[in-house]
């Protein structure tokens, strides 16, 4: 079997560079190192490479030709939208094409009545939105970097946000794409109706990570903008009343439009850094927002006040007006930032659990905390059961990063041992690449590097990424921010 890592020979850049000049004008391509510098890393800044040339196409037509070029001269593509990734999942290859979808930003249609839009892939996500609002209309999946990333790398990573518990993720809001292969054919994936036959190609290519085909086109989903949207905020005593009063809301038929958990740690850094109003005191809060008609939020509000009484809150508190509201939200938004000035360094895990277990987790990560000696500060899109453990560390202490890697990785081996898994929404890429070997077997394995060669059988598109080859497996990898410099520092942490 070709694995994804397959070694690939060396490539002649003048050759390339050449025949790419017949395809695109020379303001689409970049062969200069300086020029292919800022395509040298994605969100995870720890990853860099250079790729031997970026290309820049205009058309699909044009991307067509590009990957049917490579794919005649064993050329490795990596595929990038707006390299927000936080996985390493854009890390060109270094003997290889870094095709930039950046140029491809068309709104292509709106069709209010069937309430789709289709779009070019370097559309960004929030301008979906804002070019339907005056229809009332607006795009549900809202990664908290919803102002820079594209359409199209949110459906290779099958993002995520707040809004996800509602209303799903991006595979659930999207209806069509079209993908070209490897090979250059231009595939339509996907129907207008409610299924299409044969295997469900729309969902495998979501998530994929750029493995299998480059999306040139996607049809998105739109919904009506609520009438209402309003946020209560729970405090707790226990973080574990916390965990438990998210299992209740949803077991009572509440799907809350968002809800989002902190701990006490959190909660302070949150609260000394944009002053929203939240109860220092409190072990944990929990955030729940509800959106709908009035009556609909009213009558829910009254449930959900009683519910969280009920799971041992110690203060229900429903956001006085707009202005609270977004206040609420700005200092969830603010978590992770506001954790960076209360550490030197700190190293943000991203895993997934199912919902019920988080009592449990929660009191094992206190635990293992202890057992490391190290800080964890805990934000949580609760609903979805999406953990972001931050582990507070100082990279300048012999042997700290050392200990909080470690621990890391005994919090996501928590989350595959309860039934989770390594990712919640960052992918796998090239940070969590090994961690795959934790939670798939062998057999299970073989069975993606299957997919992959049924779509890209020279195993050009995207290489060593995401699946790793059947006797990798090792450490695990994170997020690690040292002294606050985020990479894309301007943009809300979810
Ligand atoms: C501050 C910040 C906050 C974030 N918050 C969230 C969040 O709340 N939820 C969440 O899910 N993510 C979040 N992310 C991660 C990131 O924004 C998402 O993964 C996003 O979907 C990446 O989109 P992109 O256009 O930047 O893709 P890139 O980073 O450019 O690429 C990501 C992957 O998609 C592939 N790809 C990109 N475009 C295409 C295409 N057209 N065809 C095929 N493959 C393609 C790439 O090869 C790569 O593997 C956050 C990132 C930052 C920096």
């Amino acid at each position: 079997m070709t694995e994804t890592t397959a070694i690939l020979p060396q490539v002649d850049k003048a050759l390339l560079l050449q025949r790419l000049q017949q395809i695109l004008p020379a303001s689409a391509l970049l062969a200069e190192p300086e020029e292919l510098r800022a395509y040298e890393c994605d969100g995870l800044s720890a990853y860099r490479r250079l790729p031997l040339l970026v290309a820049l196409p205009e058309t699909t037509g044009q991307v067509q030709a590009i990957l049917r070029l490579c794919s005649a001269l064993g050329v490795p593509v990596v595929a990038r939208g707006a390299g927000t990734g936080l996985s390493g999942g854009a890390l060109p290859h270094g003997q290889g094409l870094l095709l930039s979808l950046a140029r491809l930003t068309a709104i292509l249609a709106v069709d209010a009545d069937r309430r789709t839009a289709r779009v070019q892939p370097g559309v960004r996500n929030l301008a979906i939105s804002q070019a339907v609002d005056a229809l009332g209309l607006y795009y549900a999946p809202d990664p908290s970097s919803q102002i820079a990333c594209s359409i199209g790398g949110n459906v290779a990573e099958n993002s995520g946000g707040v809004h996800c518990l509602k209303y799903g993720l991006t595979v659930h809001n999207i209806q069509k794409l079209k993908v070209v292969t490897m090979s250059g054919e231009l595939l339509e994936i996907g129907s207008d109706g409610p299924d299409a036959a044969g295997y469900d190609l729309l969902a495998l290519m979501t998530g994929s990570e750029g493995m299998l085909g480059v999306i040139v086109e996607v049809t998105v989903r739109l919904l009506p903008k609520p009438e209402r949207a309003q946020v209560m905020l729970a405090a707790f005593d226990d973080p574990a009343k916390a965990g438990a009063a998210v299992g209740a809301i949803i077991a009572a038929g509440i799907i809350p439009a968002g809800l989002e958990m902190m701990d006490k740690l959190a909660v302070q850094a949150a609260e000394d850094f944009v002053h929203a109003g939240y109860p220092r005191d409190a072990e944990a809060i929990l955030l729940c927002e509800l959106d709908g008609t009035h009556e609909e939020v009213s009558e829910q509000l009254l449930t959900l006040r009683d519910i969280l009484r009920g799971s041992g809150a110690v203060e229900v508190r429903t956001a006085r007006d707009e202005a609270e509201r977004q206040l609420f939200w700005k200092g969830r938004k603010a978590a992770f930032p506001a954790v960076g000035r209360i550490s030197p360094d700190y190293y943000c895990m991203d895993g997934t659990i199912p919902r019920q277990r988080l009592p449990q987790v929660l009191r094992a990560i206190a635990e293992l905390s202890q057992e490391y000696g190290l800080t964890v500060a805990n934000v949580f899109h609760a609903g979805d059961g999406n953990l972001y453990p931050l582990i507070l560390y100082d990279a300048n202490r012999p042997g700290e990063l050392e200990r909080t890697e470690a621990l890391g990785g005994r919090i996501l081996e928590l989350c595959v041992a309860v039934g989770g898994t390594i990712t919640g929404e960052h992918g796998v890429g090239m940070e969590k690449i090994d961690q795959m070997c934790v939670q798939f077997s062998s057999a299970e394995l073989a069975q993606m590097h299957a997919l992959k060669q049924a779509f890209d059988p020279q195993g050009l598109l995207n290489p060593g990424k995401a699946v790793p080859s059947l006797h990798r497996c090792a450490e695990l990898g994170a997020m690690h921010v040292h002294q606050g410099r985020l990479a894309f520092p301007d943009l809300e942490r979810f």
